[in-house]
């Protein structure tokens, strides 16, 4: 079985970070990056606050740069899923179905994924208008009427970006109240193409082959509409990817692993394994906060290291 100090699980700004700082303290760092690596940053268009880039670098581009740097130290990289993980012991094992792994500490940053209304009709009709990827889909409805769902950063990002090919973007809220940030409302707020629709309870989303409208509920006066349309985008959230590690690792109500304590910020409650970036953090998600936490994960396996 090949024997590791230091394996990484997921590649996207968390874990692409303890890959540079182990592959930097000579840890040589096996991070298996999955079959969709990347994280979120590969589904984001222009990421205009990560400091370094005054002129805003897509996604994709900060993640293969930071992939390349990670290479250039030494770090290999698997691109593979993880099948099960074995961490009761000193040694942890990974495996990538019958080949397994032997290492000393385990990062995880796996990140979160996309969340779902949970309505029959989103899944019947996805890929056929409904989608969880404005940046992946957002080219076919090129002079379309669309909507994007949520009041959040994400929500207002998409639906700006997705005025680059629909002709009109309904962006619908439950609320009237959001939790993006001003700035960002305020660019949706003043493109002609985005009409806020808010207190709107999502009933349906209408179709038999393909999306054809969205049913809403007005929250306050509880009468239904029909919006015709031909594109549905989610942006409602994340949920963090744990299921590897379930009823072994503490995550939170939400399923966030929990991190900290006397192995350091990023430690699990298992030694020698570690979380770092949205698989741990519910509150920031933001790229720069998962590469910090990434960081700290490296620096915290290496003293961990020291100290067995
Ligand atoms: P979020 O902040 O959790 O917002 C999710 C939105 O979806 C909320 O407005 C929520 O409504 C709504 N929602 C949740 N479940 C729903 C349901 N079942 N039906 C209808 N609406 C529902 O998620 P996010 O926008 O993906 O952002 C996540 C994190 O990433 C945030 O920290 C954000 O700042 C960050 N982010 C940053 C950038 C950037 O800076 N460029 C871009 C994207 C995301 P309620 O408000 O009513 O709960």
């Amino acid at each position: 079985m090949e024997k590791r100090d230091i394996i990484i699980i997921g590649a996207g700004p968390a874990g692409l970070t303890t890959a540079i700082y182990s592959a930097r303290a000579d840890l040589k760092p096996l991070v298996i990056e999955g079959y969709a690596s990347g994280g979120q940053l590969m589904i984001t268009t222009e990421v205009e606050n990560f400091p370094g880039f005054s002129e805003a670098i897509t996604g994709p581009e900060l993640i293969s740069e930071m992939r390349k740097q990670a290479e250039k130290f030494g770090a290999e990289f698997l691109t593979t899923d993880v099948t099960k993980v074995e961490l009761k012991d000193d040694v942890k094992i990974v495996y990538d179905g019958e080949t397994a792994y032997e290492t000393k500490t385990l990062v995880i940053s796996t990140g979160a994924t996309a969340n779902l209304l949970g309505i029959e009709s989103e899944t019947r009709l996805m890929g056929r208008g409904v989608s969880a990827c404005a940046t992946c889909d957002g080219f076919f409805f090129r002079d379309k009427t669309i909507c994007v769902i949520g009041g959040g950063d994400s929500a207002m990002e998409e639906a700006t970006f997705l005025t680059k090919f629909a002709s009109k973007v309904y962006l619908i809220h439950r609320r009237e109240e959001f939790r993006a940030s001003k700035i960002m409302i305020k660019k949706a707020e003043d493109n002609p193409k985005i009409e806020f629709v808010l207190n709107a309870l999502i009933e349906e989303v209408v179709g038999e082959e393909v999306v054809t409208g969205i049913k809403i509920k007005d929250k306050i006066s509880g009468k239904t509409s029909t919006i015709d349309l031909d594109g549905v985008f989610l942006a409602i959230g994340h949920t963090p990817s744990t299921k590897l590690f379930k009823d072994i690792i503490k995550t939170d109500e939400k399923g966030y692993i929990i991190t900290g304590n006397e192995h350091g910020k990023t430690a699990t409650n298992i030694p020698g394994v570690f979380a770092c970036g949205d698989v741990q953090d519910s509150r920031y998600q933001q790229a720069i906060t998962a590469a910090a936490s990434g960081c700290m994960a490296a620096l915290d396996a290496e003293k961990y290291l020291e100290e067995i």
